[in-house]
């Protein structure tokens, strides 16, 4: 039933671009190029634990609105070193700075990716991108992870003024791609950024549970490896 379908719409982070392992990556040239363990920062997995939760507690207050995203950035380094007893907000900026600039330029991606994208461009599929997300951030993950090849419409957040699962991105895309709800689908990580957004404009969504996370009830479709998507192509 999916395989008569034409237009296939993914999301890029923890879906395609492995985000996790971006991150720890990333967090690991921080550490090196800020000489932290100079200053008294000796265990790099509490730093990277303690910045998890850290970002996480402040990621909360930013979807709340609480903060803006300005301030996420820098206050997320400026407690992680507070808390081993580093009080500098001006390194905390630096270190901001930085991270943003190199995260997107790390390339792991999923297992598979590269083999699932080729099948299914080769199989006369139209695949496109809807991520949320900055546009110079998400267009150096494409490129850089070698990704950009694949896909004919890109759909930033930021760069079309909506973010999944707004009704308003989806039919956006759709214009983007020249495609119709019915010959579309959309496939992601997230059960309701991705999979609802999706379905709430009547367009099937697979659901790609990477951690075998708890089944999710109204997904109709779901693959926990991306190779598994040659099953349903
Ligand atoms: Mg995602």
């Amino acid at each position: 039933m999916l395989a008569s379908k034409k237009h296939l719409f993914f999301d890029l982070d923890r879906t395609l671009w492995d985000f996790e392992t971006n991150s720890v990556e990333t967090f690991k040239d921080i550490f090196q190029i800020f000489n932290l363990q100079q200053l008294g920062i000796d265990d790099f997995d509490k730093a990277l634990e303690t910045y998890r939760d850290i970002n996480n507690h402040l990621w909360e207050e930013y979807r709340s609105g609480f903060i803006s995203k300005d301030f996420l950035n820098v206050e997320r380094f400026h407690q992680t070193l507070q808390f081993f007893g580093i009080d500098n907000r001006q390194l905390a900026g630096e270190i901001a700075q930085r991270y943003i600039s190199i995260s997107p330029t790390k390339k792991a991606l999923f297992d598979g990716t590269h083999e699932i994208l080729s099948y299914l461009k080769q199989n006369g599929y139209n695949l496109h991108i809807i991520t949320n997300g900055f546009p110079e951030v998400q267009h150096i993950k494409l490129q850089q992870s070698n990704l950009k090849q694949y896909f004919s419409a890109v759909v930033i957040s930021e760069e079309v003024g909506w973010k999944k699962p707004a009704a308003e991105i989806f039919y956006k895309a759709l214009e983007m791609a020249e495609a119709t709800v019915d010959e579309s689908v959309m496939i992601g990580d997230d059960p309701v950024v991705d999979i609802q957004g999706a379905t709430d404009i009547g367009m099937e969504a697979i659901f790609v549970n990477h951690h075998q996370e708890p089944f999710c009830d109204f997904c109709k479709y779901q693959v926990s490896h991306l190779l598994h998507l040659m099953d349903l192509f």
